[in-house]
């Protein structure tokens, strides 16, 4: 028997309207590149958004049309995310960070229609003009007064001028909630990168799945600040989760040292962030360093990498809670987070924080598998390890223009690439990427615990961890350390200072100090440079204890 139940469809428009009537005069604050706040409400974003929808069609986009945006986190790039995917468009979130050839690849396999600029991002357009097949019109979102001369790009157009023109509201459509309204591509660290198309309902279902109070707990009174960025997996679904609960927004721009985002917290009454480990490490470097502390923060949403304990007991010490979580680009991204249960309530602090360094439990909505190499499942005890595979309403069925890729071989499922163990309760423990593993004497070495362990070295500032080969083992681990100004540490005090943490054969024998490690574009280690630089013989000479 059907139900007699309204078919309303999820539509990421419907959170825009809803905050805009019922939340209308709560603040979104952003930095500009000057350094200035620029400060605007829902009510008056909601009505812009309705120009801005309109101004689309007037110079020729229509329904299905990627637009492209290389954009820091502001409100005019909170803007396109609703105009674009409320029109029946597609608001392609392009990260600048990439290589420029990657940046033109990514706009050439969209199939952008337009680019959506900030002013700074014109340079890299220009530079990668002439890789691209068709050059889709450009905008910058800027004032006139802030539009940048090119020569290059003769035809730049300026965002205010487009809105400034448009007629004052927009006939939204109802449009089908399988529709499409974003895409992101992966950074790409194996391969071309690969696009993620998100739809209005899977954009929905994840805002709703992370406000509830054992994820990231937003409500009216939250104000929340996305460090990460808006071309990454959609600032983690913030820019729809704020609006939807009426959340305060504040919207960092391009300044992410510790330093502005200090600021910013302490000013705008910040009681919720979100970003990747290495953004928290400076600002807590930099807090350190100048003596500063925290006033309001409750919350530090922290994923994107493993968050070392002593991250955790940093931030606890300051009087914030850190939320570890995991997700990826193909999972929208949230998949699992770690808040504790009843149970844990009254357990020691060490071994509270021992357990919110885990990734979390998985959301509601969320399945997760564990499979062997043989694709056979393996218990959830918190020791044995496998490759995790998820399903869901926010998970990718496909890559764009790439249905068939080898990670969704297994029918119905999405095979992530991590290594991890999942204990009684649910709670994930990610290992290690499948590629990064180091496999010694048979067994598997998972980089991330001992990364973690160096990291809580005090002359150790970041830590990495990678397979070398080894003509006993067939692979050791090697350890990658970038220390701290004016410190010094040897191999054997390395090698002492993993005693008792990790069994014997696990410990690092090998040791590199180095000026920095490479980073992905979204700040993840590099793991397959560094094995390469390793065969090339472009590190410092490897120590041994
Ligand atoms: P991306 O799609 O660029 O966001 O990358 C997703 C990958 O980042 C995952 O498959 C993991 O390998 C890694 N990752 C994300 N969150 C975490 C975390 N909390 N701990 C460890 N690795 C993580």
């Amino acid at each position: 028997m059907r139900a007699m139940m309204m078919d309303v469809p999820l539509l990421t428009t419907s959170i825009l309207r809803h905050a805009a009537e019922y939340h209308g005069d709560t603040e979104i604050v952003s930095r500009l590149p000057d350094g200035a706040l620029h400060r605007t409400n829902y009510a008056e974003t909601w009505e812009r958004c309705a120009r801005l929808a309109g101004a689309l069609g007037a110079f020729g986009l229509a329904p299905g049309d990627r637009v492209g945006t290389l954009a820091w986190n502001g409100h005019r790039h909170l803007e396109l995310y609703y105009a674009v995917g409320g029109a029946g468009m597609v608001c392609h979130t392009i990260n600048p960070r990439l290589f420029p050839e990657q940046v033109a690849y990514i706009i050439g396999h969209a199939g952008d229609a337009a680019l959506f600029v900030d002013p700074c991002f014109v340079g890299l357009l220009e530079g990668i003009a002439d890789r691209l097949e068709q050059l889709p019109s450009v905008v910058v979102m800027t004032d006139r007064a802030g539009m940048p001369a090119s020569s290059r790009l003769p035809d730049l157009l300026c965002y205010e001028d487009l809105i400034e023109a448009a007629p004052k509201g927009f006939d939204w459509p109802e449009l089908d909630e399988r529709d499409a309204c974003s895409l992101c591509y992966t950074s790409g660290t194996t391969g071309e990168p690969k696009g993620v198309l998100y739809s209005h309902r899977s954009s929905v279902l994840h805002a709703m799945a992370v406000c509830v109070p054992d994820v990231f707990a937003l409500s009216a009174r939250s104000v929340v600040m996305p460090v990460v960025p808006m071309f990454h997996v959609n600032a983690w679904g913030l820019p729809y989760a704020a609006p939807m609960v009426g959340a305060k927004l504040v919207l960092p721009g391009p300044k992410l040292d510790g330093a502005s985002l200090h600021a910013l917290i302490e000013e705008e009454g910040v009681t919720y962030t979100a970003g990747v480990p290495t953004v928290w490490m400076a600002l807590l470097d930099w807090m350190r360093d100048n003596g500063q502390s925290l006033h309001g923060l409750e919350r530090v949403v922290i994923g994107g990498s493993a968050c070392p304990p002593v991250m955790i007991k940093r931030f606890r010490a300051l009087g914030a809670t850190v939320v570890h979580g995991w997700g990826m680009t193909e999972t929208s991204p949230l998949g699992v987070a770690n808040t504790p249960k009843a149970k844990h309530k009254d357990l020691p602090e060490e071994r509270q924080i021992e357990l919110s360094a885990k990734q979390g439990r998985p959301l509601f909505g969320v399945e997760l598998r564990m499979v062997d190499g043989h694709g056979r499942d393996v218990p959830h005890d918190g020791t044995a390890r496998g490759s995790l595979l998820v399903r869901g309403p926010w998970i990718a069925a496909g890559y764009y223009r790439q249905p068939d890729a080898p990670a969704f071989a297994h029918p119905g499922w999405f095979e992530t690439g991590d290594v991890v163990t999942i204990d009684a309760d649910g709670y994930v423990q990610v290992v290690d990427r499948t590629k990064d593993v180091v496999k010694s004497g048979g067994e598997w070495i998972g980089s991330i615990e001992l990364e973690n362990i160096a990291l809580a070295h005090p002359a150790v500032r970041e830590a990495a961890v990678v397979a070398r080969p080894d003509e006993r083992w067939g692979e050791r681990p090697l350890l990658l350390l970038v220390l701290h100004d004016g410190m010094f540490v040897t191999c054997g005090e390395m090698a002492a200072f993993y005693e008792g943490k990790v069994p014997r054969w696990c410990i690092p024998d090998a040791m590199v100090v180095v000026q920095e490690l490479p980073h992905t574009a979204t700040g993840k280690l590099q793991k397959a440079r560094i094995r390469e630089m390793l065969r090339a013989g472009e590190l410092p000479p490897v120590m041994t204890a």
